[in-house]
C-alpha cells in the first residue's frame, strides 16, 4: 500500500516531462522520422484516434534494434523547471505521477532520473533484438490516463480536488477533466480551449505556485 499523499501532481510525457517526442526519436534511427512526426501531430491535435494512429506510427518502427532506445534516451531533454516542480511537490508531501502514451523502454530511465514517484506508459514487443513494430498489452489512450490518475489518487488517498494534470495533447483531455486542476503546458489549440488553466511559458516551475502550500 502506498504512502498517504497531501496531493497529486500528474504530467504527461513527451513535450511536457520532457522536450521531445520520443515515437519520433525512435522513428529517426528506421529513416521514418518525419513521417512519424506528422502522424503524431495530428494524434496530439486531437484529428484521428490516438490508439489507432499508435499502432500504425508503432508500426513504422520495426526492425528498429533495441540499442536505439539508449540512443533515444541521450537525446531527450527534461523541460525546463521540471526538477523545481517535482522537488516542490515532494517537499509540500504530493506525489508525482507520468502517465504517457509513449513508452516503457524510455519512461524506466528518465523518469526516475528525474524524481517521478510512479509512472506508466506503452511497451513495445521486442524478438531477436529489434522491435516487431507492434504494441505489448492495452494502449495507454486518453481514458487509460484519466483512469490511472484516479487510481493513483485513491492508492495515495488523494481526494480528486487535490490532483492536478498537466499535458499538452489531445490525449491528455480527459486526464486533465478528471483531475481537481488540468492545466494545458504548451499545449495544442483544443487543449488549452478545454483547460482549467493554460501556462504559456515552457517552464514546469510556473505551476508551483498552484500547487497546495
Ligand atoms: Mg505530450
Amino acid at each position: 500500500m502506498p504512502a498517504p499523499a497531501r496531493f497529486l501532481v500528474v504530467l504527461d510525457a513527451d513535450y511536457t516531462l520532457i522536450r521531445n517526442e520520443v515515437i519520433e526519436l525512435l522513428a529517426d534511427e528506421a529513416g521514418r522520422g518525419a513521417e512519424v512526426a506528422a502522424a503524431t501531430e495530428a494524434a496530439m491535435r486531437g484529428e484521428v484516434d490516438f490508439a489507432d494512429s499508435l499502432r500504425s506510427r508503432v508500426a513504422a518502427l520495426a526492425g528498429v534494434p533495441v540499442e536505439a532506445f539508449s540512443r533515444a534516451i541521450a537525446r531527450i531533454e527534461p523541460t525546463p523547471g521540471v526538477r523545481v516542480l517535482i522537488d516542490a511537490v515532494h517537499a509540500r508531501g504530493g506525489v508525482v505521477g507520468v502517465v504517457s502514451g509513449g513508452f516503457h523502454e524510455v519512461l524506466d530511465t528518465v523518469a526516475p532520473d528525474l524524481g517521478v514517484d510512479v509512472w506508466r506508459a506503452n511497451r513495445l514487443v521486442v524478438a531477436e533484438g529489434a522491435l516487431t513494430g507492434e504494441v505489448d498489452g492495452p494502449i495507454v489512450d486518453a481514458t487509460a490516463k484519466a483512469d490511472t490518475l484516479r487510481e493513483w489518487a485513491s492508492a495515495h488517498g488523494v481526494p480528486m480536488p487535490l490532483t492536478f494534470a498537466i499535458g499538452d495533447g489531445a490525449n491528455d483531455l480527459r486526464m486533465m477533466e478528471a483531475a481537481g486542476l488540468g492545466l494545458a503546458f504548451n499545449a495544442k489549440p483544443a487543449v488549452r480551449a478545454a483547460a482549467d488553466l493554460v501556462v504559456g511559458p515552457v517552464d514546469l516551475a510556473e505551476v508551483v505556485p498552484l500547487l497546495p502550500r
